[in-house]
């Protein structure tokens, strides 16, 4: 299934927009099993992208249900690196509350940053996912390295005026698909806030 929404020809090779399209896509971190979607995988490590990843980019916050997921990932043994092209020392303080190492001002899609976060981690490629809700910074940065990638759908719908005009070529390269994890990801977070087990 890690293939599940990657697009084949009738040949079975894959077409040339294949490069931008995640392994896996999901409508939020916490939808992401770390048993059969990391473990069962041999992924051991992930590269995390923070803005509307983790951090909600309207409060600031890390949800509760992502911190939680972090810290099972931990105790499951899986090794994890921030991987931002923030460049505000928000992010900095951010790695130290969750006490997990950063590579800020990546750069991404460029390989220099995920190089960085993979020697950080002592992390193979071949054990390590890209996880993010970019198809052109996170997803493409993941394959030109031969890397894996787990997109989600972004935290919240604000995002700075650029990000934005990149929202409309994801939309044309995703086409239909839908987020493994059955509940759009807004209406998550509208449980989450009144406080409901998810
Ligand atoms: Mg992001």
């Amino acid at each position: 299934m890690i293939m599940a929404i990657k697009n084949q020809d009738p040949s079975g090779k894959t077409t040339s927009d294949s490069f931008f399209l995640p392994e896996r896509y999901f409508s939020r971190l916490s939808r992401v099993d770390i048993a059969k979607d990391l473990l069962d995988a041999h992924l051991l490590y992930v590269l995390l992208d923070i803005d509307n990843t983790i951090l909600r980019r309207d409060t600031h916050e890390v949800p509760r249900d992502i911190v939680a997921w972090l810290a099972r990932a931990k105790e499951a043994g899986v090794s994890i690196c921030l991987l931002s092209n923030n460049w505000h020392a928000n992010v900095l303080e951010l790695a130290q509350t969750l006490d997990l190492p950063i590579v800020a001002k990546a750069l991404k899609p460029l390989p220099f940053g995920y190089l960085r976060a993979l020697s950080k981690l002592g992390a193979k490629r071949k054990q390590t996912v890209v996880i993010g809700d970019q198809l052109l910074t996170d997803v493409a940065g993941a394959h030109l390295l031969g890397m894996r990638a787990y997109l989600l759908a972004p935290l919240v719908e604000q995002d700075l005026t650029h990000t934005l005009l990149l929202r409309n070529i994801e939309r044309t390269l995703l086409k239909d698909a839908q987020p493994e994890g059955g509940i759009a990801a807004q209406s998550l977070l509208e449980v989450h806030e009144q406080g409901r087990e998810l």
